[in-house]
Parts: structure tokens; sequence; C-alpha cells
């Protein structure tokens, strides 16, 4: 990864690593909470659909109810497999349940399942393009948990109602490496990250529905300075409010500073409304979840020729749909680029091609007039 070589290079001789913004390099990781495409739940056979009535698809162990315990759900694995072979990552033959315990309404166990010393997805990485530059944002990990329900405040005067619906409803969470320098690039990490788990199908990426959600850490600082402290922007569910979050963070920061007062470690909201992010609380350390493996819970094994049944049934990648549209069609980049949006957008021009069409007239109709109507 030449990028990365070279960014820490620059880093090293104290030349900006990234484009400036008011003199300040900025320094953005994403945690994205991908849900899993499964009918029912990571540990329970209670449904996922979205949308019903609130309470009536949470069974007693989304409850907690005493002497439930979660089963694995395999279609989850089997997704998370599917990530970590799109994206180049270790898929760990062996790894382990945890308990991230903290107190909230929602949360009936009073801690949250979810893997913390050995994930299942370890490494790899995402590339795309800005504008003519190839970027690649490397993955750290990725790994499986449950959500917890959601507390209803509008329902209710005076009183909060909880709904457990979403309770124990899968989620993979893929953390990267601090390795985003700008907004563009950060949002373009997204879109991407958006067009391939929606393309190999893990994920139907509804982002009003809450099926593919960010977490943006943001830091800035003078080039060749260590890392500043980051802000985690929470729960970005649209790429228009996580351009306006992650812009108006990097100033209020850079303001700061400028003032003269340290950034404080923080988990913030934005607020589409203001277009303002603001402090939920001041951020806490992975100690205090107290983490422990879940007794209840044996290790996650995943066998060699399960991962070769699952590479069977992968699809063709974006990458490798758009250079066969440019080597066997002749088509350019961008239109290439264009066609492989989306899954259902690359399916549509092949089966146009297979059907006789001319691949550049196919291209310009589906990406012109197809498009805008
Ligand atoms: P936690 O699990 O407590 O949120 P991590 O150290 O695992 O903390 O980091 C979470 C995310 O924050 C990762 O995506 C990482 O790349 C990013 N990150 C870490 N340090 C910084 C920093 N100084 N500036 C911006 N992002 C950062
Ligand atoms: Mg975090």
């Amino acid at each position: 990864m030449s990028e990365t070589v070279n960014t820490f290079e620059a880093q090293q001789q104290g030349r900006p690593t990234g484009p400036l913004v008011r003199g300040y390099e900025v320094i953005i990781g994403f945690e994205t909470h991908a849900q899993l495409s499964t009918a029912s739940k990571i540990f329970s056979r209670a449904s996922t659909a979205f949308g019903a009535e609130p309470n009536t698809q949470a069974c007693a162990v989304d409850l907690a109810l005493p002497g439930t315990l979660p089963v694995m759900n395999k279609g989850a694995v089997e997704r998370a497999i599917k990530l970590g072979l799109a994206l180049g990552s270790h898929i760990a033959p062996r790894s382990v349940f945890a308990r991230k315990n903290y107190f909230y309404p929602d949360l009936p166990k009073g801690y949250q399942i979810s893997q913390f010393e050995i994930p299942v997805v370890q490494g790899g990485a995402v590339s795309f393009f800005l504008g003519e530059e190839k970027k690649t944002v490397r993955l750290v990990r990725a790994h499986l948990e449950e959500d917890a329900g959601k507390s209803l405040h509008e329902d209710f005067i005076g009183q909060s109602g909880i709904d457990l619906n979403r309770a124990g409803t899968p989620l993979l969470e893929i953390v990267t490496e601090p390795d985003m320098r700008s907004t563009a690039e950060a949002v373009a990490y997204a879109k991407e990250l958006h067009k391939i788990v929606t393309w190999i199908g893990i994920c139907d990426g509804n982002m009003q529905e809450g099926s593919f959600r960010c977490d943006a850490n943001v830091s800035v600082r003078k080039p060749g300075d260590k890392l500043g402290t980051r802000r985690e922007i929470k729960n970005l569910n649209s790429f228009k409010f996580m351009q306006q979050a992650i812009d108006y963070e990097i100033n209020s920061q850079i303001d700061e500073l400028e003032d003269g007062r340290a950034i404080e470690q923080a988990t913030v909201l934005f607020d589409p409304a203001t277009g303002e992010t603001r402090t939920m609380r001041t951020k806490e350390d992975a100690a205090d979840y107290r983490y422990f493996p879940d007794p209840d819970l044996p290790p996650l094994s995943i066998a060699a020729d399960w991962i070769e049944r699952v590479k069977a049934t992968m699809p063709e990648l974006p990458r490798a749909t758009a250079e066969r549209y440019v080597r066997d069609h002749g088509l350019s980049e961008y239109d290439a680029a264009q066609l492989t949006q989306s899954a259902a957008l690359a399916a549509y021009f092949d089966d146009a091609v297979n059907a006789g069409a001319t691949p550049k007239l196919a291209s310009n109709w589906i990406t012109g007039e197809m498009a805008r109507a």
C-alpha cells in the first residue's frame, strides 16, 4: 500500500499528509455498523423485519429473561466471512464473544454481546477513487455484535417507552485505521463501503432505517505533530449529514485550538436542524466497559472449508466488474464506474448486452436517460 507508506514518510518529515484546512491537517477514522440481512436475530429466532409494532419481535432471549441462552446465527457468521473475503481480510479461525457491560434501559441484559480481543475479521482494506486519485483505507477489524433496543421519547408525555424489537439484531462493526485525510475522502470511503456491503448482499444498506450507520472519529493537528485528541460523531445515517457534521467538527476543533483551548475527547451528536455537533458524553475508555469473554457462548470456529464454500458463492466484486467493462466492452473508466454504482445496475447492463445491445449505446442509455428517469 504505497499511499500509506508515503503518508508515513511525509509525517516523519513534518510535511502535510493531506490537504490542509486553515493550516491544520485532518485525521479521520470510521466505525461503521452494518446491519446484517438475516431473517432472524444474531442469538435468537425472533424476526429482524423493520417497522413492526413495538415489542412484537422480542423473544425471551432478547428480553434477557432468566434461563435463556444465546445461540449463534450461522447466517450472520457467513455474512462476516463474505465481508472479509471482499476486503482481503484475515478471517479468524477462532474468535471470541465478549460482554460489553453498561447500563441503559434499552439493554435488558446489562451488557451487549460483542467481540473484543479476538474479532472474526482482521485487517483488510477499502480502495476507491477520489477524483483521479486512488485511496486505500486500511481496516483494523470487523466484529460481530448485537444491536440494542430503542427508547421512544416522543410517544409518552413525561415517560420514555422501550421498544426491544431491535434488540439482538445482528451487526458487523467495521473499524478503520485513522487513514482518511479530508471530509471528501471520508464520505467517499463510506459510499464505497456501502456499495460493497450491498453488492455482496450482506446488508440492505437502508440508511433511513438505520441499516448502515457511521461513527466518524475526527481530529486535527499541525503537520508533523502527533495525532490530536479525537471526537467521535455518532450515528451518521446520511451521506449529506456526514459531510456537514465532519466539516462542522473540523472547524469547531480548529476554533478551540486557535483560542488556546485543548480538545476534550468526547462523543458528539450531529443535529441536522442546526448543522452543529453537540457533546453527548465525555468519552469512556474500553476499560470502563469491563469486557470479558461471554461464558454463554463458545469461541466461534470457522473451518477453512467453510470459507471455501462461502467463497464459491461470492459475486464478482464492483472493481472487477468495472475492469471487465473496460476490457471486454471498451467502455471508459468513467462509464464503468457509473454502471457499477450498484449490483442491480450492473446486472441490468449485463442483461442488456447479453440480449444483444451494443455496450456503448446501452451504457449511454442506462447512465443517461434511464438514470434520469
Ligand atoms: P474506541 O474503540 O475506544 O472507539 P479505537 O482506538 O479503537 O477507540 O478507535 C476508534 C476509531 O477512531 C478508529 O476508527 C480509529 O481509526 C479512530 N481514531 C483513533 N485515533 C484517532 C485520532 N487521533 N483521530 C481520528 N481518528 C482516530
Ligand atoms: Mg468508538
